[in-house]
């Protein structure tokens, strides 16, 4: 097969340059599926951090800063449509470098083109306010980009993830410096490759692989960046809020979360059945918005068990490219991470397993999903997230008793409620500690116009949607005196 790689995944992008990096070090990139090396990446470090904020900053102040909000969402549309046209291409890559199955990865592809037309149509229509003020005054705000925009990215949906912070950052007029997951950064650069030949003007977006502690570091503690957006860890998350707090500069946090569904007695369980298991093993459950806890009523508990143990015995595992329902993890060391966890219950009751299918490469990150039954609200594998394709089931009697299970863990990112009765979905609306609430459905990962973010540990501040386009952007208040 003739690779699909149609750039050098050893450059970084800085000032609209394809560049190695200062170190000339590279890194490899392992393909998931069977554990052998895709290629080599460019080992980024501070030197090139520095760069590309500089080239960003000039980017600003130059033929970037000077585009009117029109022009900038007409590039970010031709960008849309530049990626729509190689939706095959990147979901190829997306594949071989994330494990994912093609279908997946296909839908990754067509959600980043969706940002790009979303916020590429959203940019000329951000608006101030005037507003009322004393005597001889007329007060108006305006929406300005924060300037520099660092973006750190995470392997589990490159492409979905740069869409919603570069899409959004870009359309405000911010000069963005991306920095990919070290495990998985070829749709980041293949993505910079499409937008220089859509025509955005050098430095609006530079690119500089490399790792966490190095590339990564530098680039939230750089005191030339305005804003960081970072999706990943609780740890690394509160690593990056520290080093940006040295410059006092905002930041976003998508650090991921333990979101449950909660079904009713009186839910249509056909219509909730599908939504319950692929939330939980969508991208082989390694999905922020994930849903791993499934809290049921006991008058249709075994109901529920029994349908969803059926449905886990029919999921297969497999390479990225045999498009199963479940691909590898991203890593040797995810699967070494998630396996801990399956160990960690081993005193539950398991409910239903899939299977990794005949001849998958020995090599490859596979782990068997698994459905745990009646495990304890306050057992680990109830509380942890654990970013594999691991789900528990969670019997509870009364709403209250539902609401209490929901609300007990540090995350607060996504919640469903399953039930006919109307009054319960608004009251349970309310009272859920989530940043998003969907009613009789479930939308991991789903929604480029939803805002979405997290409480508690799973972070703070909104992407997605029109809300986005506020956080990329700060307001300056006007306030004139004429008499
Ligand atoms: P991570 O948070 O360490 O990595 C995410 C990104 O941050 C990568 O680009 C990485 O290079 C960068 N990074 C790492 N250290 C950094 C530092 N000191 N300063 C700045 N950037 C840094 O996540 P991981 O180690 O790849 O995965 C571990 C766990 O994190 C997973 O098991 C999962 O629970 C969670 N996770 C969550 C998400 C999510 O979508 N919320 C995504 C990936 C991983």
């Amino acid at each position: 097969m003739s690779s699909p790689l149609w750039f050098d995944p050893s450059l970084c992008l800085i000032g609209g340059n394809w560049v190695p990096p200062t170190s000339e070090q590279t890194l490899p990139l392992i393909n998931p599926s069977d554990g052998s090396e895709i290629c080599q990446i460019a080992r980024g470090g501070a030197h090139d951090v520095d760069a590309a904020v500089k080239a960003a900053q000039t980017a600003i102040d130059g033929d970037w800063g000077r585009k009117t909000a029109l022009e900038r969402g007409r590039i970010l549309m031709r960008v849309g449509r530049m990626v729509l046209e190689r939706v095959e291409d990147l979901a190829t890559l997306e594949a071989m470098d994330v494990g994912k199955p093609l279908t997946q990865a296909r839908a990754d592809a067509v959600a980043l083109a969706r940002y790009c037309e979303f916020y590429g149509g959203a940019a000329d229509k951000v608006m101030g306010e005037t507003i009322p003020y004393l005597d001889g005054y007329t007060v108006y705000t305006l929406r300005e980009p924060h300037g520099v925009t660092g973006h750190i990215v995470p392997w589990n949906y490159p492409m979905q993830i740069i869409g919603r912070s570069v899409g959004a950052a870009l359309a405000m007029g911010n000069a963005c410096v991306l920095k990919p997951a070290e495990e998985a950064c070829l749709t980041a650069l293949a993505f910079a490759h499409l937008a220089q030949e859509a025509g955005l003007p050098a430095g609006a977006l530079n690119v500089v692989p490399g790792l966490g502690a190095e590339a990564g570091a530098a680039l939230a503690g750089h005191p030339g960046v305005h804003h960081v957006s970072f999706t990943g860890s609780v740890a690394t998350g509160a690593l990056v809020q520290q080093a940006a707090g040295q410059n006092v500069v905002p930041v976003t946090l998508e650090l991921g979360g333990k979101s449950p569904q909660l079904v009713f007695d009186d839910a249509d369980l056909d219509a909730a059945l599908p939504f319950l298991v692929n939330a939980g093993i969508q991208n082989a459950g390694q999905t922020c918005s994930a849903s791993s806890r499934i809290l049921v009523q006991r008058g249709v508990y075994d109901q529920v068990k029994h349908r969803m143990a059926a449905a886990y015995a029919d999921l297969t595992v497999g390479p990225a490219q045999d498009d199963l329902r479940v691909g590898p993890l991203i890593s040797a060391r995810q699967k070494d991470i998630v396996s801990d966890f399956l160990a960690r219950g081993a005193d539950l009751t398991v409910a239903g397993q899939g299977q990794i299918v005949d001849g998958a490469p020995s090599k490859g990150a596979y782990v068997v999903p698994t459905l745990f039954a009646d495990v304890p609200p306050d057992h680990s594998l109830a509380k942890d997230e654990i970013f594999g394709p691991v789900q528990v089931l969670i019997p509870f009697d009364s709403e209250e008793d539902a609401v209490k299970i929901a609300n007990g863990t540090d995350y607060g990112l996504v919640a469903s409620i399953w039930t006919r009765d109307g009054a319960r979905q608004m009251r349970l609306a309310k009272q859920l500690r989530s940043g998003q609430v969907f009613i009789n459905n479930y939308g991991a990962g789903g929604g480029v116009e939803l805002p979405f973010g997290g409480v508690g540990k799973s972070g703070h501040g909104r992407e997605k949607g029109f809300e986005a386009l506020y956080g990329f952007s700060q307001l300056k208040t006007v306030a004139a005196y004429h008499g």
